[in-house]
This record gives structure tokens, sequence and C-alpha cells, in this order.
């Protein structure tokens, strides 16, 4: 049994709670057959029943368990670009039969691109850090004024708002976590082939 990526596995949990964790391990596991919405209720239930033999699927608190809301949920799963589906007409009854996969490299995809952009923001924020020293107002605490050396040596280093006296803002601690902030990003693990 194939099991999900533990990022993936918390962005399903968000997307559709802990049955769109299940629906999540049966799409993994059924890659190499069609699969219908009902096929993954039953492959569902048929696990739950192994892992605990006195679970009960008729009671009507089992509200997960039930076909609709595994279609609810493949259809989350479908609108977050993280499933797809065809569909088939059968010929006996006229219904619509619905054959699910998924797309959890889609997923891969999106994250390392989410990483890529916060990264670069990162960087640039810590170019810009590293760069500039700034002069802030000790006695406007709550005013989020920073000048640049060129500023503050326009203004005498005197604050505009209040004629205070500006002084140079120690931003190590800032540099610090950024440079933090950026390895653990480059780090993180966005494989879900793993
Ligand atoms: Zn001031």
């Amino acid at each position: 049994m194939k099991e999900l990526n533990p990022l993936l596995r918390s962005f399903l949990y968000i997307i559709g709670g802990d049955i769109a964790i299940e629906v999540g391990i049966e799409l993994l596991n059924s890659e190499e057959e069609d699969i219908t919405d009902e096929g993954i209720t039953e492959n569902i239930k048929a696990r739950l029943k192994g892992e605990n033999p006195d679970m009960s699927f008729e009671d009507n608190t089992e509200e997960f368990l039930k076909l609709n809301t595994v279609r609810k949920t493949l259809y989350k799963l479908y609108s977050g670009k993280l499933a797809q589906f065809r569909r088939i007409r059968d010929k006996s009854t006229g219904w619509f039969i619905y054959y699910w996969w998924h797309e959890f490299d889609l997923f891969e995809e999106i994250l390392m691109e989410k990483r890529r952009l916060m990264e670069s923001k990162l960087r640039d924020r810590l170019k810009f850090e590293e760069n500039n020293y700034f002069f802030v107002c000790k006695d406007c605490q709550d005013s989020n004024n920073k000048f640049n050396f060129d500023r503050a040596f326009e203004l005498n280093f005197r604050c505009p708002d209040c004629g205070g006296q500006l002084e140079a803002q120690d931003n190590k601690d800032l540099i610090h976590f950024l440079k933090k902030k950026i390895v653990l990003i480059e780090n993180l693990d966005l494989s879900i082939s793993s």
C-alpha cells in the first residue's frame, strides 16, 4: 500500500477533512486501474474494516462513508486540480459512470512554484536588509517609519513626525531570521513520489 506524502496529506485534509485523506489514499493506490467513485467508497470501507473489524458502516453516524460524500470529496479534489475524471454512459442504465485518477504530480509542481516564489521574496528582502541599514525614531515606537541613510541624512537625523532623534536600527536579528527561513525552505522535501 502506497502512503501519501505528509505534505499532500495535510493539504488534502485542508481541502476535505479525513475523508479527503482516505480518498487520496485510494486514488494513489489505484493508479494502474480504472476506478469509479463507487469502487473508491467500497475500497475505503474494506480497508477501514480491515483495520477495525468492529466498524459498522450502516450507522448514520458514519456519514463520511456514504457514496455521496465520497463523490463530493472527489469534486473538491478536482476543483483543487488534484484529481481528474472521465465519464462514460452506461448503455443499460443510461447513467454516467465516472472514472477517477489523481493528479498529485501537479501538487508537487504547485508547491515547488510556491517555494520558488517565497524563496525569491525572502532573498530580495535579505539583500535589501544587508545593503541598507535604517534609522528609526525611538520616540515614535508605533510608527513603522524607517529611513535609509540618505533619507536620514536629508532629514538631518530628525524624525519628520515628532522631531525626535533618528537612531540606527540594528537589523542583525532580522537578517539572521531571514537566512534561517531561506535554509528551511530550501531543505523542505516537496517530492510526492517517495
Ligand atoms: Zn518621531
